[in-house]
C-alpha cells in the first residue's frame, strides 16, 4: 500500500459493532461499497458521507438478516427479534400481535433448508460471520464470511432473492442476466476467495445457497466451478482493480463523482439544465 492510500485507511481494527459504520466503509472498501458506486457514484457518496438516506423499503433487507440470524445462533436470532419487533410484527387489526407476512415466509425458507442434508452439511457446522480482510490491488477491503470452513477449504454464502430463475436485464450489456450476475455475486465470491486467502493463508472455494421467496421456497446448492464461471470471477476481480482507483479518489475528495441522472438520488437533487429530444427519451 503506498503512503497516500495509507491515509486514507485510519487503521481501524473491525469488529462485529463497527463492521457495518460508515467509518470503516472509509478506510476499507467493500463489495457492497464498490457495487454501490458502479451503480451512482453521486448516490454512494452522499450515502457514505451521511448527507442523504434513501426511502427504501428496508423490508427485503431486515428479512434476509432475519434468515441469517437464525442459522447463525439461537442468541443472534433472538437478538435480531429484540432489536427489530416493531417493523416484524402487526400492530393492528385481526393480526394485531402477528408475524407480518415477509417473516412468515421467511420462516419457510428457514424450514425448507433446514431440512437439507446439504445444507446441514456444508453451511451449519462452518464459522459464522467471520470478517476478513486484506489489499486488492494496493486498497484495503473488508469482507464478512457467512459460514467458513477452512479445514475444508470452502466458504458459503446465503442468499434470498424473489425468484432463483429469473432473468434480470442489463441496460448497459443489453443482457439478460440471472441473478448471481445482476447482483454482482461474482465480485463477491472473487473478493471473498481472495481475502480468506490474506486474512488465514488458505485457499477456499466458493459456494452460495440460495432460496426463493416463493411458497414454497425454491432452493439451490450453487458451485463456481466450470470455466465461464472462472471467466466471470477473474472478469470480475480485474474490474475491480480497473475502477477503484477512481472510487477511492471520489471518496477522498479528489475527483468528482459521476450522476447517473436516474436514482432516487439524482431525481431528488435534480435540476433541468438542458433539452432532451422527443426521440432520445
Ligand atoms: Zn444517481
Amino acid at each position: 500500500m503506498n503512503k497516500e492510500n495509507c491515509s486514507i485507511t485510519g487503521e481501524i481494527q473491525l469488529t462485529q459493532s463497527n463492521y457495518y459504520t460508515h467509518e470503516t466503509d472509509k478506510a476499507y472498501m467493500s463489495v457492497s461499497l464498490f457495487k454501490d458506486f458502479l451503480k451512482c457514484e453521486a448516490c454512494a457518496l452522499a450515502k457514505l458521507n451521511d448527507e442523504w438516506q434513501p426511502e427504501e423499503d428496508k423490508t427485503a433487507l431486515l428479512v434476509g438478516n432475519y434468515i441469517h440470524s437464525y442459522f447463525e445462533s439461537e442468541e443472534s436470532h433472538k437478538k435480531f427479534i429484540e432489536a427489530n419487533q416493531s417493523s416484524m410484527f402487526s400492530t393492528r387489526g385481526k393480526s394485531k400481535g402477528h408475524l407480518k407476512a415477509p417473516y412468515k415466509i421467511a420462516d419457510e425458507m428457514i424450514a425448507s433448508l433446514s431440512e437439507e442434508k446439504l445444507f446441514k452439511s456444508f453451511y451449519e457446522p462452518g464459522e459464522k460471520e467471520v470478517i476478513v480482510t486484506g489489499e486488492i490491488g494496493g486498497y484495503p477491503w473488508k469482507g464478512k464470511i457467512d459460514s467458513l470452513s477452512k479445514v475444508q477449504g470452502f466458504f458459503c454464502d446465503l442468499k434470498t432473492t424473489r425468484d432463483i430463475r429469473q432473468k434480470i436485464w442489463n441496460e448497459d450489456t443489453r443482457q439478460k442476466e440471472n441473478f448471481i450476475q445482476a447482483y454482482g455475486y461474482y465480485y463477491q465470491m472473487a473478493v471473498y476467495i481472495e481475502l480468506i486467502k490474506q486474512t488465514f493463508d488458505v485457499d477456499c472455494q466458493p459456494f452460495i445457497f440460495a432460496v426463493s421467496k416463493q411458497t414454497p421456497p425454491d432452493k439451490v446448492l450453487i458451485d463456481f466451478n466450470t470455466e465461464k464461471s472462472q471467466e466471470l470471477l477473474e472478469e470480475s476481480m480485474n474490474n475491480i482493480i480497473e475502477k477503484q482507483p477512481h472510487i477511492w479518489n471520489v471518496i477522498k475528495g479528489s475527483e468528482k463523482p459521476k450522476r447517473c441522472e436516474q436514482c432516487e438520488y439524482c431525481r431528488a437533487t435534480k435540476h433541468i439544465l438542458k433539452l432532451t429530444h422527443a426521440d432520445e427519451v
